[in-house]
């Protein structure tokens, strides 16, 4: 059975958290492959913010080029054409579709491991795949991993749904796509947040400044 990493984000920009999480779960869970998946129309999120997904697909690309094992998937955008938000339950069935042979991986941070409660059909995503989470560092105020361990997040979500949930071994790291877009609008270095041609792409397309 073909083993598939799904890496499922807004990537408004993609950073180097989100490759590193894919890459981590990649190699500890022996993915063949990993889909690189922007979603189409995140409902969760202040649409004014959030770029047009041609663009947010163009540096996902730029992003993972030169990576094997990674790569883009638009199956999301037919959401935007047909005016419907993106539920990753509906995304999950028609990979079941397009690939019934294959063991589907959703790769998440700790703050979606939290929330994913409240998306749409949480137990038919369960049912569909397997959640490879990791934990996410972040200022200690705006962290819930304060209030409950990661473990105890995936152990809750085992015994209510019978979900299959593993912890990827990752130290954790300090990026969010929020953070990039403050620095761009001050003007700071991006160096060592996202790849170079991903940045370089920002710059030119004059992208996050207004
Ligand atoms: P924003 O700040 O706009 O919410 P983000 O950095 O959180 O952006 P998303 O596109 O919202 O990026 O995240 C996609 C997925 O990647 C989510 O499951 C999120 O938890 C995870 N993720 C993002 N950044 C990190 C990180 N630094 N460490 C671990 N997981 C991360
Ligand atoms: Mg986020």
């Amino acid at each position: 059975m073909r083993r598939v990493g799904i890496m499922g984000g807004t990537f408004n920009p993609i950073h180097n958290g989100h490759l590193a999480i894919a890459q981590k779960a990649r190699e500890q869970f022996a993915l063949d492959q990993v889909l690189f998946m922007p979603s189409g129309v995140p409902y969760m999120k202040d649409q004014r913010e959030v770029l047009p997904i041609e663009t947010r697909c163009a540096m996902t690309a730029l992003a993972i080029k030169d990576l094997p094992g990674f790569e883009l998937s638009e199956i999301e955008m037919s959401d935007v054409a047909q005016g419907k938000n993106t539920y990753t339950c509906d995304t999950l069935q028609k990979l079941k579709i397009v690939d019934p042979e294959a063991a589907y991986y959703f790769i998440l941070g700790a703050d979606s491991l939290y929330a994913i409660e409240k998306w749409e059909k949480p137990a038919l995503i369960f049912q569909n795949c397997t959640i490879l989470a990791a934990v996410r560092r972040e200022e200690p105020e705006n962290s819930q991993a304060a209030t409950k361990p990661l473990s105890a997040q995936a152990q809750y979500l085992r015994e209510k749904y019978h979900a299959s949930v593993e912890i990827l071994e990752f130290a954790g790291i300090d990026i969010s796509s929020t953070k990039i877009r403050e620095k761009v609008r001050k003007g700071e270095s991006l160096r060592g947040l996202l790849p170079e041609a991903v940045e370089r792409y920002i710059i030119a397309e004059h992208l996050y400044i207004a």
